[in-house]
Order: structure tokens, then C-alpha cells, then sequence
């Protein structure tokens, strides 16, 4: 009996997704349980390529469940867009359950986002406009609607009321926007929750259930450790926690059912949106990283944005370990380093002040620091079909070894392309 987090330490797309498609073969259920329609995960396999943004990565193989918990921003449009999808490609009908007391993601939580986004102008956040802010803020201030309650109708018309009532302020004065109505809502939202409902049950039962009897089970995260609100590089960071040690609170276990935290690690950094970003590089050098990034560039696959590129930053990397509580790590998209004579690294940051220092600081005195690097041998060649860890150059496996040094954290698998089998167990 396992129970598996699957999480970034970094700021995202670290490949979490074709880590889970993977190991979900071995599990019988795998959980989303924070974040919602704002990370997309890429897969690859043999169905073809999808980008995942509502669904769990275990919809793949048809004896898993899918299981979307209480932590969860639901988008019941993009969910049932992406099972549309995938039985357009031939996939069988996944295994799907969904929380009865996840909240959802309604159309004026992305109205809002854009809103707000627009009017921040140069000083947004670089938001994929999904209304996941302001979904999280309607949470926390009890404005939220679950799906629980899409089935009793003035239950939610009263609810939307309320949710309005400050709202339609915001509209009308600060955005200069009609006003929106609870009663169109209405059937709009229970038109979505109809088709919902054969999915919608007490997800935290049936996991309860699947633990006691031993039963493997995934939890799937979403963004990475930096993205954290509480540790990560705030106010760059998403709206709910992106660690492993949430995820027994949006999925409904308890703390002490984790077994195993598999943090994935990138071999180079990339970021999408605002914020600190240390071993940032731009130019030509940049672009180069960029363009062989990833299976198809490093794009994000929610706003298609160039992602922001950088070198293997064994500050921030150190830490996002830590702040998981990582046991073991994925190291992915060696093979995407190939081309480099010298691979620079990121072993310390130079504080404004002159400070040098190897632990993460707090945003504040991220303000103009400055990247430490080193560099490290390249291995100038193709290891997309490779496929044993005794098979890499000597110069990858230093490589490796460095990155495992750094993070304090054993390398467990080593991901050498997007496919299934281009994956190395250390
Ligand atoms: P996630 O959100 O953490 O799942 O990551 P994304 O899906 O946003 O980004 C990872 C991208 O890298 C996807 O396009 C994957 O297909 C791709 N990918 C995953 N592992 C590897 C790898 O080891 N090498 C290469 N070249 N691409 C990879």
C-alpha cells in the first residue's frame, strides 16, 4: 500500500504530469486536490498528445479512478470539454468521481480575473485568467458555491445573490461592466451540474474506503513549491497551496496516510508569469533553451506564453525540496541539456546588500539579487534513447549527481523525453 504525492519543486511544469500518466499504471486511484483549469499538464502516450487542465493524469488507463476533491477550483465547462476530448481520441470512459464539496469555478470568477487583470496593467501578476483568484477569494470569505448545492435551486440562486451583492459594485463602478444577475445564473450552472452529476459523490468516503484497504493512491499536484501562498514567492504565487503537505486536506485523508512524496525537479528552470526568477537568462541564450525545451518548445499550455527560461537553481530547488518534504525525486528534461559544451548552475544568490547566501529569502530581499553560477561539463549528445541510468555519459551522471547533492534528496528516476519509456530508474 502506497500513497504517493506527486508535486513541483519548482514553479511548475516540471513535468508532473507524464510522472503521474506514468505511475498511475501502478495505482488504483489518482487525486487532484488543489488548484484548478490554471496548470496544464502535457502527456504523451500512446492514445497521442493532451493537455490536462481539470482532469487527473490517470484518466489514461481505464481501471483507475479519477478522483477531483474538496480542495479543488472545479470548471465544470473545461472538465467536461477535456472527457469530450478524450473519447474523440478513443480513450474508454475514464473512472471519474467528483467531490460533492468541491466548490466551483463560475463565470464571473473569470470575469473578475481579466477585470482586474486588465485594469493592473503593467503591475499584473501574469494571471492565466482561469478565475482562480477570485474563486479562492469567494472560498475563504464564504461566498463560494459547491456542488452540492447545484441541485437545490433557491438554494443557489440565494447563494449567488450574496455572492453578487458585493460583486456587482465592483462591476458597475470599479470596471465599468453591466451588472450580472443571480436568476440567469442559474439554470446556466444546473444545466453543467446535470451532466455532472453521475460523477458527483462523497469522494472523501470512497478514499477512505480505497486507504483502509490498502489501496495505491496518487495525489496529483498542481504548479510547483514556489508557487505556494504561504512559502512560495508571494504575491507571485497561485491561490492555493501547492504542497504535498495539502494534500491530504483537499483530498480528505489524514496527514499521517502520505507514504511517499516524489518531488519533480527540472534539469533547467522554467517560469510562467510575474515574479523573482533568479537564474533567469534572456537573448539568444534563452530562446535556444526555449525552442528545444519540453516536447514542444517551453510554451505554457494554458495561455501558450513563452515560458521564461533559466538555468538549474540549486537555491530555489533546495528549498521547494524542503518545503515538500520531498523522500525522493524525478529529475526530468536531461535530455534537453544535450547541446550545451558547459552547462552553468545556480549554486548561490548575491543579495542586493552584497549578501551571499544559499537559502531562499523572503520575496522582499529577492529585489535585485543576482545569480552565483558554476558550471559543469556537458555530455553534447542525444540521450532520447537511452535506457538504463549505466547507459548516460559520465558527464550526465555528474550531472545528476550534482542536482541530487544540491537538493539533499535521492534521484529516483531520471525523465529523458516526454514519452512513456524515456524514463530511467536510479
Ligand atoms: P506539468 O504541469 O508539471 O505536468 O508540466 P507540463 O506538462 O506543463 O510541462 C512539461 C512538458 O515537458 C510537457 O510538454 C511534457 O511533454 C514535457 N516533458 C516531460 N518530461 C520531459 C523530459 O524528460 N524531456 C523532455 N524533452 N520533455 C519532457
Amino acid at each position: 500500500m502506497t500513497v504517493t504525492a506527486i508535486v513541483g519543486a519548482n514553479w511548475g511544469d516540471e513535468g508532473k504530469g507524464k510522472m503521474t500518466d506514468v505511475l498511475a499504471a501502478r495505482s488504483s486511484y489518482v487525486v487532484r486536490y488543489q488548484g484548478g483549469s490554471n496548470a496544464g499538464h502535457t502527456i504523451i502516450n500512446d492514445y497521442g498528445k493532451f493537455s490536462l487542465h481539470m482532469l487527473p493524469s490517470g484518466v489514461f488507463h481505464p481501471e483507475v479512478w479519477n478522483v477531483i476533491g474538496p480542495g479543488v477550483a472545479l470548471d465544470m465547462e473545461q472538465l467536461i470539454r477535456e472527457r469530450e476530448t478524450l473519447l474523440a481520441a478513443g480513450i474508454s470512459e475514464p473512472k471519474l468521481a467528483i467531490s460533492d464539496r468541491a466548490q466551483i469555478v463560475l463565470p464571473l470568477h473569470r470575469l473578475l480575473d481579466e477585470l482586474e487583470e486588465e485594469r493592473l496593467g503593467s503591475r499584473s501578476f501574469g494571471s492565466t485568467k482561469r478565475g482562480i483568484a477570485p474563486f479562492y477569494a469567494d472560498k475563504y470569505a464564504k461566498l463560494g458555491i459547491q456542488t452540492g448545492d447545484l441541485f437545490d435551486e433557491a438554494r443557489l440562486k440565494e447563494r449567488l445573490e450574496q455572492s453578487l451583492a458585493g460583486k456587482n459594485i465592483l462591476f458597475t463602478h470599479l470596471y465599468n461592466r453591466e451588472p450580472l444577475d443571480a436568476a440567469a445564473l442559474v439554470p446556466v450552472l444546473r444545466r453543467l451540474g446535470e451532466q455532472l452529476l453521475p460523477y458527483m459523490t462523497d469522494t472523501t468516503a470512497l478514499l477512505h474506503q480505497a486507504w483502509s484497504g490498502g489501496e495505491s493512491i496518487l495525489f496529483e499536484g498542481q504548479l510547483g513549491a514556489l508557487r505556494d501562498p504561504d512559502h512560495g514567492i508571494y504575491p507571485y504565487s497561485t491561490s492555493s497551496s501547492t504542497l504535498a503537505g495539502f494534500a491530504t486536506v483537499g483530498a480528505g485523508l489524514p496527514p499521517y496516510a502520505v507514504t511517499n512524496i516524489l518531488a519533480v525537479v527540472k534539469s533547467y528552470s522554467s517560469c510562467v508569469g510575474a515574479g523573482p526568477f533568479i537564474s533567469e537568462i534572456a537573448g539568444p541564450r534563452a530562446d535556444e533553451l526555449r525552442r528545444r525545451g519540453g516536447d514542444a518548445g517551453e510554451f505554457g499550455v494554458v495561455t501558450g506564453r513563452p515560458r521564461r527560461m533559466g538555468w538549474f537553481d540549486a537555491v530555489a530547488t533546495r528549498y521547494g525540496l524542503t518545503i515538500q518534504g520531498a523522500t525522493e525525486v524525478a529529475l526530468t528534461n536531461l535530455d534537453v541539456l544535450g547541446y550545451l559544451d558547459e552547462i552553468p548552475v545556480c549554486v548561490a544568490y548575491k543579495l542586493a546588500d552584497g549578501t551571499i547566501t544559499e537559502n531562499f529569502p523572503v520575496t522582499a530581499r529577492l529585489d535585485g539579487a543576482q545569480p552565483v553560477l558554476e558550471k559543469l561539463p556537458g555530455w553534447k549528445s542525444d540521450l532520447s534513447t537511452v535506457r538504463s541510468y549505466d547507459e548516460l555519459p559520465p558527464a550526465a551522471q555528474k550531472y545528476v549527481e550534482f542536482i541530487q547533492a544540491a537538493g539533499k534528496v535521492n534521484i529516483s528516476y531520471i525523465s529523458t523525453g516526454p514519452h512513456r519509456n524515456q524514463l530511467l530508474a536510479r
